[in-house]
C-alpha cells in the first residue's frame, strides 16, 4: 500500500533524549558547574523544561534557531549562583554541547532492526526532521543509520518546520513521493502527526512518551514500540 516512508529522526530512531542526558552530564563536569548549583539536578530540570518549551515555539515558527540555542542555556544557567550567562558564553556552551551530543551513537531500542526490515521490504525511506543541518548529519553518521535513507529532508532546507504544510510539500516534491502512497512515522503528535495529516498523508504515531496518550485526531496507526511497526508494514 505504501511505497514511501517519511520518518522522523530525533526520538523516533535516534535516542536524542538519552544521548543528551549523557552529554549534559559531560558538559556539567567540563564546565565545573558543581560550584554554581546546589545539585546537578537543579540545572538539568531547568534545562529540560526550557528545552521542551523552546522546541515547541521553534516548530511553530515563533522563535529562530539562534534564540533557541542561546536561550536554552541562558535560562537554566541564570538559576546558578555566580554565573554570568551572556549571549557569547551561551553560544560557546551550546557549541560544546552540540559537539558532545552529535558523536553519541545511542538509538531507540529496535531502530537498526526496524530499518533493516523496512529496507528489505523495499520501502523508499526519507528522513524528515526539524533538526539543525550540521548536527543531524553528524548524528546520522554516529549512529550508523545514514545509509538506510534515500533522501534527507531537513526543515532548514525546506524553509519551514514540521508541522507546516510548506515542509511537507517540499518533502513530497524533493522525494518524488505521492501523498497517497506515503506514510509519516514520528513520535511528536503536534509536529509529525498533525502536520502530515494536514498535508493529506497517512500517519503512524510512535507513542513513546505517554503510553495512555489519546490523540485528539486519530492517526492511521499508533504503536508503543518500534518492533510493533514490523507487524504493520
Ligand atoms: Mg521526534
Amino acid at each position: 500500500m505504501y511505497s514511501d516512508l517519511f520518518i522522523d529522526f530525533d526520538d523516533t530512531l535516534y535516542d536524542t533524549r538519552g544521548n543528551a542526558i549523557i552529554a549534559l552530564f559531560e558538559l556539567f563536569e567540563a564546565r565545573k558547574w558543581a560550584d554554581n548549583f546546589p545539585t546537578p539536578k537543579v540545572f538539568f530540570d531547568s534545562y529540560w523544561k526550557t528545552n521542551v518549551d523552546l522546541w515547541r515555539q521553534y516548530a511553530n515558527g515563533e522563535i529562530d534557531r539562534d534564540f533557541l540555542m542561546v536561550e536554552r542555556f541562558r535560562r537554566p544557567l541564570s538559576v546558578g549562583k555566580g554565573l554570568n550567562p551572556t549571549r557569547e558564553y551561551c553560544l560557546d556552551v551550546s557549541d560544546q554541547f552540540l559537539e558532545l551530543c552529535s558523536v553519541k551513537p545511542g538509538v531507540v531500542e529496535g531502530a537498526h532492526e526496524l530499518m533493516d526490515y523496512l529496507k528489505s521490504r523495499g520501502y523508499r525511506m526519507h528522513l524528515c526532521s526539524n533538526g539543525f543541518h550540521e548536527v543531524q548529519y553528524k548524528k546520522l553518521r554516529s549512529c550508523g543509520l545514514m545509509d538506510y535513507f534515500d533522501t534527507i529532508v531537513l526543515s532548514e532546507d525546506a524553509g519551514a518546520n514540521k508541522p507546516s504544510q510548506v515542509f511537507f510539500d517540499y518533502a513530497l516534491r524533493t522525494t518524488g513521493a505521492k501523498k497517497e502512497n506515503t506514510l509519516m512515522i514520528g513520535d511528536n503528535y503536534d509536529t509529525d502527526i498533525l502536520g502530515a495529516m494536514n498535508a493529506g498523508l497517512d500517519t503512524m504515531l510512535f507513542n513513546r512518551w505517554q503510553k495512555d496518550f489519546m490523540p485528539p485526531k486519530k492517526p492511521t496507526f499508533s504503536v508503543n514500540a518500534l518492533k510493533e511497526i514490523m507487524t504493520i508494514l
